[in-house]
């Protein structure tokens, strides 16, 4: 057996590869739902965009409407955010988005386009909204990219200012409103604008809290999912219970006879005869049975 060499590198472990944990989802179920639904509405209408606006798609608009309307009003009316839907080909005429990677637009192929997993916050004066849109297939580059990319919107930047104006960051992006707002107000300091846009949200908030009490005030608003508990899909057993009139003694008497009845009912009506039950099961009949069978 040879000596081990003193020299011999020690090989390194290999580490499994971690597989991508799955991104966290930034908003509720009711607003999953509102964002799976616009998707489906735009794929199903290639010219849903000519009766609505891409930048402010609303949940609904029976937040502003009267109280004393007899249709009542949902939860999900208070507080589940519009979308702004940057799907560029259907709102431009003529128009394909660069390839983020090799800058062309010949071999962008739409019909493999697919939406985003998630999407990004948008941020307004008042509230926020999400921002939606496609991963573009490029044929020549065997890969997709975000309709909203960086190198793509400055690529094609002749051809949508004026229609996309948001300042978009990692993460999260900056309707013109907000973004016209910090710009126009330069000279105050950072801090000062950002107490500013909490007061304005803050005001927006106990609006829209002062609306949902009138609502509920008003009996407005529809009881969602009463026998259900809040955040599981578990119902309540107390819709089952209901409250047992008091009886007199006559009437008990008269119930426990009625239960009695109905008990030997069944009886006679689904047990098995005796002798059948002994033929199911292939059992031999009793002695005197059989006495008596013969005779
Ligand atoms: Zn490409």
């Amino acid at each position: 057996m040879p000596p081990p060499n003193p020299c011999a590198k020690t090989p390194k472990p290999t580490s499994a590869v971690a597989a991508k944990p799955p991104s966290k989802v930034r908003h509720g179920k009711a607003q999953a739902e509102f964002v799976a639904n616009t998707r489906r509405a735009i794929d199903a209408d290639l010219q849903f965009f000519h009766k609505n606006d891409w930048s402010q798609i609303r949940h609904s608009k029976r937040r502003g409407t009267a109280l004393t309307s007899t249709k009542k009003l949902r939860a999900d009316n208070f507080y589940v955010k519009d979308i702004a839907a940057w799907v560029p080909h259907l709102i431009i005429p003529g128009y394909l988005p660069s390839c983020a990677r090799c800058g062309k637009k010949e071999h962008i192929d739409m019909s493999k386009c697919s939406w985003v997993e998630n999407p990004k916050l948008l941020h307004g004066t008042h509230t926020h909204r999400h921002l939606d849109t496609e991963h573009c297939y490029c044929t020549l580059c065997s890969g997709s990219f975000m309709g909203h990319h960086d190198k793509t919107l400055h690529a094609d930047a002749n051809e949508i200012a004026g229609i996309l104006n948001y300042r978009l960051s990692k993460g999260f992006a900056v309707d013109e409103e907000l973004h016209s707002f910090i710009v126009n107000h330069g000279t105050v300091t950072t801090a000062a604008i950002h107490q500013r846009l909490r007061h304005m949200q803050a005001d927006n908030w106990l609006n829209d809290c002062a609306f949902c009490h009138r609502a509920v005030m008003a009996n407005c608003v529809k009881d969602r999912h009463s026998h259900v508990i809040l955040g599981t899909n578990q119902q309540r057993l107390d819709r089952l219970l209901v409250a047992l009139p008091k009886l007199t003694a006559t009437e008990k008497r008269i119930e426990s006879m009625r239960v009695e009845l109905k008990s030997a009912a069944w009886k006679e009506t689904f047990l098995p005869k005796w002798p059948l039950s002994m033929a199911m099961w292939n059992l031999p009949e009793s002695s005197e049975e059989k006495e008596t069978g013969m005779n």
